[in-house]
């Protein structure tokens, strides 16, 4: 497993798809999903030049990140229970999990006792399923405005994890839906949102097509997980 040559064949396949769908291959970010994955493998993934992680875990991130030199930017990816929202703003970049305003609202109140804002993602339960976390559509939308009047968040776009299929393109769909749920909230705000975070490793370049702008990819870099990280409600 090599873990800088994983990336630069990574960033290769990122760039070819960009190509296609007629992109600028500077608009698509590489996070490396870490979790699982021990400080020394995210050390080598930072000296090959990958400046953004993403850990599902707070507890898990605690202990990894000031082991993890280098100035990577850092993002929650995960399932974020109110008592842990204290430890993730003291040690995320961004938080992609807002799923309900009672949380929006917890992370607002933790961001001004730490006198900082915090960029975040709503997380969209795009196929309405019942095993996954996310906001459903609908909802998002009529609690928008709410989410928007918190001072201390900055809503910067939204996140997505659709269902596992075997064949990705059946995944492309939901990354459709994701990109017009994204300019619904533009039309809301009245101004443009620069993230949608969406693609993993059996789909990244199919989420380009789409309009990613956030690709999250473990396996494909760190190869598989030693155990497994929790993405569902059954698992957490
Ligand atoms: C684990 C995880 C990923 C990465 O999945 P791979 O298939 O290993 O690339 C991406 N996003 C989220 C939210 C995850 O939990």
């Amino acid at each position: 497993m090599d873990i800088a040559e994983n990336i630069a064949a990574i960033r290769k396949r990122i760039a070819g798809a960009c190509d296609r769908a007629g992109r600028d291959p500077d608009s698509v970010r590489l996070m490396g999903v870490s979790k699982a994955h021990p400080a020394k493998q995210v050390r080598e993934a930072i000296d090959a030049g990958l400046k953004l992680l993403g850990e599902n875990k707070v507890q898990e991130a605690k202990l990894k990140i000031p082991e993890c030199p280098g100035g990577a930017k850092w993002h929650f990816i995960g399932h974020l229970q109110t008592n842990k929202v204290k430890d993730a703003v003291r040690f995320f970049d961004m938080l992609q999990c807002v799923d309900s305003l009672h949380l929006a609202e917890e992370i607002n109140k933790r961001a001004e006792q730490a006198a900082r804002t915090l960029p975040v993602l709503l997380e969209v339960n795009v196929a309405g399923e019942a095993s996954k976390f996310g906001y459903q559509p609908d909802q998002m939308l009529q609690e928008l405005e709410a989410l928007n009047d918190l001072p201390r968040l900055e809503i910067h776009g939204l996140m997505a994890i659709p269902p596992y299929v075997s064949n990705p393109e059946a995944a492309r769909p939901y990354f459709r839906r994701l990109a017009e749920l994204k300019r619904r909230c533009e039309d809301s705000f009245g101004t443009p949102l620069p993230e949608l975070s969406m693609g993993m490793s059996g789909d990244f370049e199919l989420a380009i097509e789409e309009g990613s702008t956030l690709v999250r990819v473990g396996t494909t870099i760190f190869g598989p997980r030693t155990f497994k990280s929790a993405q569902s409600k059954q698992e957490t």
